[in-house]
């Protein structure tokens, strides 16, 4: 288990002081200027070194992403973009962050921006987050204040400014082409890629959009040294990790450990084991609410990292873990996260438009067993046309926990059909 002294995020719990003169009694903010006299390829070189990869889902490594923004800029100016929309169902590690340890962002986006010869920065926040956004605006207006971003930030020569942007709670614009359509002032709709944000983002320049948590560990990493943070977790899995533990534990929590850490250790030793024992878990959902489901046998020794959740045939996203015992009606639970996907569709193109909507409508039957059997794998061949063939990932993120479910439980689905036909109560789900 991580010990205290390893942890990045020191106030995780709020249980200490945020302002900014709490954060530096705990470290922040100090010796600054000095990271960025190493100048920018050293920030960079140091963050590929570290083995970060983007905490936000998708795991690109950090370093290499930055090392993809113009070093000589060609007139027009480069930015930062801090996605901090989190709204994916499950996840909610980057608020706890925002509202409780904000100068580990603020500072955070001094470096990356300096690394990328950004001058602004701009965080995109989900619009549901407003005691977040007051805490996050408290920490930047101190920072402004102190002259630790600014003209001049922090006596280093270079000047820096931060804007906090409020969305307006639509999941898509988590996308981080989405989001900058939005922050441009137009509809959240996903542009299509190439061109890619580092050639032209935000306002047609170069922009590198980056989670929070990305952000937030990267004054830690390099004033600990790439080595430390490279130390946590197996090869290509480097570092610690906020998990959010969801569901039937006995203490649902949001917990910082290393990667690599295995499901059962941190089920027990963070959350108090699962409700009614491991006998009694049937599935978990381990990175947010668009990754494949996996089975309670599966999960209980799998690695809780970029690789290892690939190996038990889901992924670690954000690692948002939904933990659901034996009570759950598994049909139930992925009808719902697919009624989510159709809403939050922008319906820009018509496999994710149509699909969303016919995905749900099947699911809608399923719950209630009224279907034949053999639209079981039509659903799957649907949710196939689906994958992969939108602008965005959101198409994926409706396919994949459906595919979950049928490859896991499709002896449920099968079941409750068979009950329904012929009058057999015990598998039908409740209303
Ligand atoms: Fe919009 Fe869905 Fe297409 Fe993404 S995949 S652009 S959300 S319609």
């Amino acid at each position: 288990m991580l010990k205290d002294q390893d942890r990045i995020f020191t106030n995780l719990y709020g249980m200490h002081d945020r302002s900014l003169k709490g954060a530096q009694a705990r470290g922040h903010w100090d010796g600054t200027a000095k990271i960025l006299q190493n100048g920018r390829d050293w920030i960079i070189d140091q963050m590929k070194a570290s083995g970060l990869r983007g905490r936000g889902g998708a795991g690109f490594p950090t370093g290499l992403k930055w090392s993809f923004m113009p070093k000589e800029s060609d007139g027009r100016p480069a930015y930062l973009v801090v996605n901090a929309d989190e709204s994916e169902p499950g996840t909610c590690k980057d608020r706890e962050i925002m509202r409780h340890d904000p100068h580990t962002l603020v500072e955070g986006c001094l470096i990356a921006s300096f690394a990328m010869n950004a001058h602004a920065c701009y965080i995109y926040i989900r619009g549901e987050y407003i005691r977040e956004k007051e805490a996050l605006q408290n920490a930047i207006d101190e920072a402004y204040e102190a002259g630790l971003i600014g003209r001049n930030a922090c006596n280093s020569g270079w000047d820096f400014d931060l804007y906090l942007h409020h969305g307006a709670g639509a999941y898509i614009c988590g996308e981080e082409t989405a989001l900058l359509e939005s922050l441009e002032g137009k509809k959240g709709m996903p542009r299509m890629k190439p061109p890619f944000p580092a050639g032209a983002g935000l306002y047609g320049c170069p922009t590198t959009v980056n989670n929070v948590e990305s952000i937030a560990v990267v004054p830690t990493i390099l004033r600990r040294g790439a080595d430390w943070f490279a130390g946590f977790g197996n090869a290509n899995n480097a570092g610690t990790k906020i998990f959010a533990i969801s569901g039937h534990v006995n203490n649902p929590c949001v917990v910082e450990d290393a990667m690599s850490i295995s499901f059962e250790e941190l089920i027990e030793k963070h959350c108090g084991g699962i409700r009614g024992g491991w006998d009694n878990l049937k599935a978990v959902i381990p990175g947010g609410s668009s990754v494949p489901c996996v089975r309670g046998e599966t999960i209980r020794d799998a690695t809780m990292d970029f690789d290892g959740l690939r190996q038990v045939g889901s992924s670690l996203g954000t690692a948002a873990v939904i933990v659901m015992d034996k009570d759950t009606d598994i049909i139930k639970a992925i009808w719902r996260l697919s009624k989510f996907y159709k809403h939050e569709s922008c319906g820009q193109c018509t496999p994710c438009r149509e699909g969303t909507g016919w995905m749900m409508r099947v699911m809608d039957r399923l719950v209630k067993g009224e279907a034949e059997v053999e639209e079981i794998d039509m659903l799957l061949d649907v949710t196939k046309q689906v994958e992969g063939h939108t602008i965005c990932a959101l198409g994926d993120a409706a396919a994949w926990p459906i595919q979950g479910l049928i490859k896991n439980f499709r002896d449920e689905i099968e079941d409750r059909i068979k009950a329904q036909k012929t009058g057999r109560v015990s598998a039908v789900a409740a209303e």
